[in-house]
């Protein structure tokens, strides 16, 4: 391979531009939209030609080999056109494989990657190995092979879009968290698709490495039956994860809420026992894990009520955990642009533990129909200021303002953490203002 064209001008693109720099190939970078300013800059430092706006055809099928960026959907029309002159198109991450010759961690699901990724990261900090996280977290895996440090151990945050042009691409242990609707527009809203785009990661496993799966979840069980490994399999159980592990006290050590969170820490502790940590360095990696901002993050308590920032929760079943894991009455926002949602499936948690809905969003027909009946109190506003009063004016002493949206952000924030970040604003000069009035 000498020459290579990237597309895609965002973090994974240029991550694979600068390997591609830094082992000598020629590389151009094509994206149909623009680049943001930091990447351009990067780019011209390390003198890699790029376009925007627009792709040049010709400049792209004479590449011997293109990267393809996570973003980029299998079925948009410069893919197709170069697969139909039989371009070799793979992805980022298959790419920086090729240029690494330590170990992996890679964990993949529809929820709980980033929490888990970190967790892993976090245990692998406490041995001796260097130690990288990236993927679909923090830096491309590209990246991270452009650094002084040698690892020993990266840990990859795997979405199914960067699994879906792997080719050779292999991990030594891998997680499948879980398998449920999620990101149905890029696969035909069939759910087999999906599954299958996760299920590359089990194929991607080495012979002598460790398939974590959870015992519990439907679709993963499906894809066990149906398709071939030949790797190792452990499985951990959601419902119950404590039975699969031994010699640590997982639930004693962990400071995150909830049971996916303990489910989470099982898998992410099963890894860290295969790398070769001791119990003791687990509890210290565990006991020293405070979780990651918009993810259950608990930011504020104001006259006795706490309230929770969840807005990573971008879907039915992120929401779901996240009612579950509360055990106080829940003031509950949500609402944003909606993935198809199936809000009956929360049905029976908000009959439970919900007190009050406040929709923060354009559209709120969908909730408003599917909880019309439950007796409880619905109100509705797009701005967050709004959105905190109207929460205190539901939630008394002892309750939890838990913002858990279920849905995307775009309809009213740029991205689920300037939802989150405003949503803690809003809150903080709430607070402030009832101080100063009293
Ligand atoms: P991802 O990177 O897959 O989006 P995160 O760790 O960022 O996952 O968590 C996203 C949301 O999913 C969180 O708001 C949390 O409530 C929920 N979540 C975390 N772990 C799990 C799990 N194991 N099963 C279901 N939902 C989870």
């Amino acid at each position: 391979m000498q020459s290579v064209a990237v597309l895609g001008g965002g973090e994974s693109g240029v991550g694979a531009a600068l390997l591609a720099k830094e082992k000598n190939l020629s590389v151009f970078v094509s994206d149909y939209g623009s680049i943001a300013d930091n990447y351009k800059k990067e780019l011209d430092v390390h003198n890699i030609l790029f376009e925007e706006r627009g792709h040049s055809f010709e400049k792209l099928i004479s590449a011997d080999v293109i990267v393809k960026s996570p973003g980029i959907p299998d079925d948009s029309q410069i893919i197709i056109q170069l697969l139909n002159e039989d371009a070799l198109v793979i992805s980022e991450i298959e790419f920086a494989s090729r240029y690494y010759d330590g170990k992996v961690v890679a964990i993949t699901g529809s929820n709980g990657k980033t929490t888990t990724a970190s967790l892993v990261y976090h245990l692998l900090c406490q041995s001796n190995y260097n130690i990288g996280l990236g993927g679909n977290i923090g830096y491309a895996f590209s990246r991270l092979l452009i650094s002084e440090i040698s690892y020993d151990w990266i840990v990859l945050e795997v979405s199914s879009f960067q699994l879906d042009n792997v080719k050779s691409f292999s991990a030594d242990l891998g997680m499948i968290l879980n398998i449920t609707p999620d990101h149905l527009d890029r696969y035909n809203y069939i759910m087999q698709a999906y599954a299958e785009a996760k299920w590359k990661l089990a194929k991607a496993i080495s012979a002598t490495g460790t398939l974590f799966l959870n015992s519990d979840d439907v679709w993963s069980r499906k894809m066990l039956d149906h398709e071939m490994v030949t790797c190792e399999i452990a499985q951990i159980s959601f419902a119950d994860p404590l039975m699969s592990i031994d010699g640590v006290d997982v639930k004693k050590f962990l400071k995150l809420k909830g049971q996916h969170n303990l489910f989470n820490a099982t898998m992410a502790v099963s890894a860290a026992q295969r790398v070769g940590l001791t119990a003791s360095k687990i509890e210290i990696g565990l006991s020293t894990f405070s979780g990651i901002p918009h993810r259950l993050e608990s930011f504020e308590s104001i006259d006795g009520v706490e309230f929770i920032n969840d807005s990573k929760a971008t879907n039915i079943d992120a929401a779901s955990v996240a009612l579950s894991a509360i055990d106080k009455p829940i003031v509950w926002i949500l609402g944003g642009v909606d993935k198809g949602n199936d809000y009956a499936l929360l049905s029976d948690l908000v009959k439970s533990k919900v007190k009050g809905i406040i929709c923060l969003t354009k559209d709120d027909s969908k909730i408003r129909k599917a909880f019309s009946e439950e007796n409880i109190k619905i109100l509705t506003t797009q701005d967050v200021s709004e959105c905190v009063e109207y929460s205190m004016s539901l939630a008394t002493r002892g309750d939890v303002v838990m913002l858990s949206p279920a849905c995307a952000s775009f309809d009213l924030f740029d991205n689920y953490i300037d939802r989150g970040n405003q949503f803690k604003k809003a809150v903080g000069e709430f607070g402030k203002s009832i101080k100063h009035s009293t």
